[in-house]
This record gives structure tokens, C-alpha cells and sequence, in this order.
């Protein structure tokens, strides 16, 4: 009798040990640090309940200005993988890096596109916001999804499948976005913003944008540059100006005032918004922004998409 309740207890233990230690059971959860809050909502996407993502500059907040803490030294140190975008944006995270001591891997989410240059002051420069144009959206969810296989090669199905269906969903964003302002007269396709942030996506979905300030919005803006756009804004008809929801947009409302021009609303190139706010994913980000334009070009043929 006494054997086999020692049996029983040294079976029961067998099975339970079994059960903890299987590798089916276990689940690894990868933490990750992101360079902003568009990025995030991408690793996300792509991660689902295998990744826990840190942000550093939180949803609203300006890219172009962003200076480190050290929280944020903390917060490298603490992570598995660290995900920028790269092309010149995070110009700061070599001096983060070393003074957080973190020793591992650093995903340039942009790898691998095509870039824009634009003419600076003394050099070319190039271009970082590729995330307005959908196809490189979906370079950057394959280098994400590439990253995550190699740091968590046992979820490989998990991040395969999740990236595949969000791949597909951005392929239809960006079929739509192109049948949309392809059925508006390309007269009516220019609009002015408050800084260069839509080159790719002016460049890919046939839109012109004028702005004040150049692809930092930190450029300092000349009375005969103003006047200068002014003319430009008068000869070519363009009658819309848009604000962007994380800079300051004196520049644009200037301007508009001097040359009569319409509010569209407020676009959101570079990060989402909170969490309740209309666009706090990426694809709501892309989707807002189509819409906004679109009704501002007052295109009869277009449909709008939630
Ligand atoms: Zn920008």
C-alpha cells in the first residue's frame, strides 16, 4: 500500500515536471526598445504576445528634437533588441548606446529601401520618414519580422504568420490609397505642410507638398523663402494647408493667412497619436492622413476607409 502511494506521488510528479518543462510550454517574451511610436505599433504587429515594446519617443512627441534621459540608458540596458529606423533620424543612439553599456543586437528597421536625397545646405541629405509610403512599410515589417525570428527562433510560425497577415493588409492600404488620388485631377493633388515629411509618399501616391521648413523642421525659415513659397502657393492654386499633430505650425498659418488658404485639418506623418486619439496605429496614421487629403481635394469618385 505504502508503494503505491509512492508511485502515484512520483507519477504525479513525472507528469507535472513533464508539463513545466516541455519546450511546447514555453512561451519566451522578447524585450524590445523602439526609437518611436510608429516603430512600436510595427514590432507589435509583427510580435503579438511574444514582445514587450518600450517606446522612447512616445506617441506626439517630435523626432527631430528628441534628446535622451537616462531612463532611456536604463531602458536599453534591460532589452533583448533595440529597433531604430535609421537614414540619419536617431542621430543620438551611439551616445545612448555606450552610455547604457547595452551589448546587443541594433535592428535599422529601413534597411534595405530605396531612399529619397534631398539638397541641404552644404550636402545632400537623406530622407528618413520612408514610412509614409506603404510599400516601404512593408520592407520595414520584414526586417522586423527577420529580427524577431532571429532572436526568438522558437515562435519562427508565430511571427511568420502574424507578419504575412499584416503584410497583406497593408499591400490592400496601399492598392486603395493609389486607386483614391489616381480618380483626383492632379491640379488638385498639391497641398501645403508644415514641414517635408510626405516626400515618399508624394513621391508614391502622386500628391505634391509644399512646406515652409525642410525634413527636420528645425531649418530656419528666410522672410524671402516665405515670400518666395508665397508666390508659389498663389501661381499654383493651391487653396489647402494641413498642420502636423507634433510640430509647431506658426510657419503654415502665416502663410495661409497671407494667400487666403483653407484648413484641411491635422496630418500625422511621423507619430501616432495616444492611445484614444484618432490615430494610434500605424495603418489608422495612414489612413487619416488619405482621408484628410481626400476630402480636402473634394474628390466626388473617392471612398473614404475606417
Ligand atoms: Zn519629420
Amino acid at each position: 500500500m505504502y508503494n503505491m502511494k509512492k508511485i502515484q506521488r512520483f507519477s504525479i510528479f513525472l507528469v507535472l515536471s513533464l508539463y513545466i518543462y516541455s519546450p511546447l510550454t514555453i512561451s519566451k517574451t522578447i524585450n524590445a526598445v523602439a526609437s518611436f511610436s510608429i516603430l512600436t505599433d510595427i514590432i507589435e504587429q509583427v510580435g503579438g504576445e511574444h514582445i514587450k515594446v518600450s517606446t522612447l519617443i512616445k506617441p506626439n512627441g517630435d523626432l527631430h528634437s528628441y534628446s535622451p534621459s537616462p531612463q532611456d540608458s536604463k531602458l536599453l540596458l534591460q532589452s533583448d533588441i533595440v529597433f531604430i529606423n535609421g537614414l540619419g533620424l536617431e542621430g543620438w543612439i551611439d551616445r545612448l548606446i555606450s552610455a547604457s553599456g547595452y551589448r546587443g543586437r541594433l535592428v535599422i528597421a529601413s534597411h534595405g529601401i530605396h531612399t529619397r536625397t534631398i539638397d541641404g545646405k552644404y550636402n545632400k541629405i537623406i530622407d528618413p520618414h520612408v514610412w509614409n509610403n506603404m510599400n516601404n512599410g512593408i520592407h520595414y515589417v520584414t526586417n522586423v519580422m527577420n529580427a524577431l525570428i532571429a532572436t526568438d527562433p522558437k515562435d519562427m510560425n508565430y511571427f511568420k504568420k502574424r507578419g504575412k497577415e499584416y503584410i497583406h493588409h497593408l499591400q490592400q492600404l496601399d492598392i486603395w490609397a493609389k486607386t483614391q488620388f489616381a480618380a483626383v485631377p492632379l491640379q488638385k493633388r498639391k497641398v501645403l505642410t508644415s514641414h517635408d515629411a510626405f516626400g515618399y509618399f508624394g513621391h508614391e501616391y502622386g500628391i505634391t507638398f509644399i512646406t515652409p521648413v525642410g525634413l527636420d523642421n528645425e531649418t530656419e525659415t528666410s522672410a524671402s523663402d516665405l515670400a518666395r513659397l508665397i508666390k508659389q502657393i498663389k501661381k499654383e492654386k493651391i487653396n489647402t494647408y494641413f498642420i502636423d499633430n507634433q510640430t509647431n505650425d506658426h510657419l503654415v498659418k502665416q502663410i495661409a493667412e497671407a494667400t487666403g488658404m483653407q484648413v484641411g485639418g491635422t496630418l500625422y506623418p511621423e507619430t501616432l497619436s495616444n492611445t484614444h486619439g484618432l490615430a494610434s496605429t500605424y495603418t489608422q496614421t495612414f489612413k487619416h492622413n488619405v482621408n484628410m487629403l481626400l476630402n480636402s481635394m473634394q474628390c466626388i469618385h473617392c471612398t473614404s476607409i475606417g
